[in-house]
């Protein structure tokens, strides 16, 4: 094995990248980041069928966004490249003929057909029908037809495949970086088609003779990979190669516990199970994604650095070079990972919280933009240092933060009705006054100038300050009210204190 670190995500542009995807991509670039190692994307795209248009953009997008950042992949060389397998397809057959001298696999031709036969005759009798020892004498291949008659078949060019001759009994000694060791009898494995006359390795062949000449020291993958690990295991010996370390990572369950995350969870539930939006090719169809629906992409790779891994302390909120720090494999949990909507959300909060103020008013000028209003840099600098703490995406800086820049044109009901009594428009007319003569209009001098005419007026606090709070939001709610009247300024608020009075009496 190399000394040197090195782990690949390794994904088939068969659609969008589920975040299940993105985890493993994660946990491989954190485990390589923390053994200064390397991080290798290869696009696994043997399988032409299912091959889709725009999937290898996608991802290589969504990594992108995520910070996961590829040492070597597509457009990036580093020597052991091309990274997509479809432009390595003549390397395999070389591997397949080796194993083919070694009497590790051999052709077979049976006809679809018949093997389709022969499934559902054993289905009938209640039965699974294996390719494997105990009957690849008597089928249509290498082992049982005489050489001449290979030779014939394939200088006819007949239809092949070459299969994995799997050994009739005998216990493998597996062991995975999570799970431990674990023991397995290959008596019910069946010979593996390894490559197919249409000239292409299927996943097994391409995935290990890749990882050997990409001089990967670790592999980490979804759990489903899980049952490959014999027959990969078999293959590096077969090849009289070292084999790589293996962890498989835990499921990502439904939020109800009980299955695997789907699409249709997500649906369902209304949150994203892509990282990106991404439009299917085929249908049209637009299936949402956590960039679009305003997720910080350090929220969702917090969040998915702890779908399935903890630190082993209190501590919740890491970024990602803190989690090259923490990440330990030895951490990642065996057992399934229930999906938790509502702490994505939680952690997004906490990022918004923690966001740039600058970057941020940014952001929200786009916004202010298309509703047409001019916000100046610094005045939407500090309404955003003033509602982010609402605000649980940027999207909600309008929502939370709208009357910094328009006065309120109704008066949420429920809240009038609550604020303003009788006698409140004499009040407000005398507030507007004490308002009017103030030079300094700073939050705290308003403060103080307020209270101190309230309390010599004898009445509740609440009295004035709810509806003063109705004249300038419009409702209940909001910021601190003197830093809304401090930021809107002077005129502004006596405007909007005037003009609820007239539409409210
Ligand atoms: N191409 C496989 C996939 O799409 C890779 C599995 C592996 O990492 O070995 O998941």
């Amino acid at each position: 094995m190399s000394a040197k670190t090195r782990v690949r995500f390794a994904p088939s542009p068969t659609g969008p990248l589920h975040i299940g995807g993105v985890r493993t991509a994660l946990y491989n670039y954190l485990f390589a980041k923390k053994h200064q190692g390397d991080f290798v994307l290869r696009i696994e795209d043997t399988d032409q069928n299912r091959y889709v248009e725009g999937a290898e953009n996608y991802i290589i997008e969504a990594l992108k966004w995520c910070g996961i950042d590829f040492d070597e992949g597509p457009g990036k060389e580093g020597g052991v490249g091309p990274y997509r397998q479809s432009e390595r397809k003549e390397i395999y057959r070389e591997y397949a003929d080796k194993l083919l001298d070694s009497g590790n696999a051999y052709y077979a031709f049976d006809k679809a057909e018949t093997l389709d036969y022969h499934r559902k005759n054993h289905e009938a009798e209640g039965k699974t029908f294996i390719y494997n020892w105990h009957n690849r004498e008597k089928l249509e291949n290498s082992l049982a037809l005489s050489e001449k008659e290979v030779k014939q078949k394939l200088d006819a060019g007949e239809d092949f495949v070459i299969r994995f001759k799997s050994p009739a009994s005998e216990i493998l000694h597996l062991h995975d970086e999570i799970r431990g060791k674990m023991e397995i009898n290959t008596e019910t494995l069946d010979d593996k088609v390894l490559f197919k006359s249409d000239g292409m390795p299927t996943y097994h062949l391409a995935n290990i003779v890749d990882d050997h000449l990409m001089k990967i020291s670790h592999v980490i993958r979804g759990e489903e990979w899980l049952p490959s690990l014999a027959l990969h295991q078999m293959l590096y010996r077969a090849f009289g190669w070292e084999a790589p370390k293996f962890a498989h990572l835990p499921l990502i369950l439904k939020p109800q516990g009980k299955g695997k995350l789907s699409k249709r969870d997500g649906d369902k539930m209304g949150f994203p199970v892509f990282p990106l939006e991404w439009k299917d090719p085929n249908t049209g169809e637009i299936s949402a994604g956590y960039r679009e629906d305003g997720y910080f992409p350090e929220a969702v790779t917090n969040m998915l650095a702890f779908l399935g891994w903890n630190p082993g302390t209190e501590q919740e909120f890491f970024k990602l070079e803190e989690l090259v720090q923490a990440f330990e494999i030895s951490r990642v949990h065996k057992g399934g990972a229930k999906f938790d909507p509502e702490k994505t959300k939680w952690f997004q909060q906490h990022y918004m919280h923690e966001a740039d103020n600058v970057w941020l008013a940014e952001e929200f000028q786009k916004i202010l933009k298309k509703k047409q209003i001019e916000g100046e840099k610094e005045y939407v600098e500090k309404v955003v240092e003033i509602v982010k703490e609402r605000a649980v995406f940027v999207a909600d800086l309008w929502e939370q933060g709208s009357y910094f820049f328009i006065a309120p044109t109704s008066y949420d009901p429920k809240n009038t009705k609550k604020a303003w009594k009788n006698g409140t428009a004499e009040l407000m007319q005398e507030l507007k006054e004490l308002l009017k003569n103030q030079e300094d209009f700073s939050a705290e001098k308003l403060q103080t100038e307020v209270k101190t005419w309230i309390g010599s007026k004898e009445i509740g606090f609440g009295k004035v300050m709810q509806p003063f709070r109705l004249t300038l939001v419009g409702s209940l709610q909001g910021a601190d009210l003197f830093l809304i009247a401090e930021s809107i300024g002077k005129e502004n608020t006596l405007t909007r204190i005037e003009n609820a009075i007239k539409t409210l009496g």
